[in-house]
């Protein structure tokens, strides 16, 4: 198995693709901590246990999205929220990021 340091991951600062992998390189990162969090959660005994409601998350979701942290209502509920956010973010902001 090969092993690379994180820095043989970065895309060079003249790369035309920069910023598009710079902002995928987060997202694996912001997934790879969800993995950590959902074996933490197995560990002791919470995986599948929605961190906001509390209620058992759905076996389908789980099988879907295995390191989710949320029921579907709850992420539902959440998603509403950050979209409300950045609305108004961008009414606040018309430069910031989302505004049409
Ligand atoms: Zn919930």
């Amino acid at each position: 198995m090969d092993y690379y340091h994180p820095a043989d991951m970065l895309p060079d600062v003249g790369d035309p693709d920069y910023e598009k992998k710079i902002l995928l390189l987060r997202r694996e990162r912001e997934e790879l901590n969800s993995v950590h969090q959902a074996l933490w959660r197995l560990d002791n005994g919470v995986f599948g246990v929605c961190e906001s409601c509390g209620d058992d998350i759905a076996m389908d979701r789980l099988m879907a999205i295995p390191y989710t942290k949320f029921c579907v209502a709850c992420s539902d509920r959440k998603e509403h929220e950050r979209q409300l956010q950045g609305n108004f973010r961008s009414r606040m902001d018309p430069t910031a990021e989302g505004s049409p």
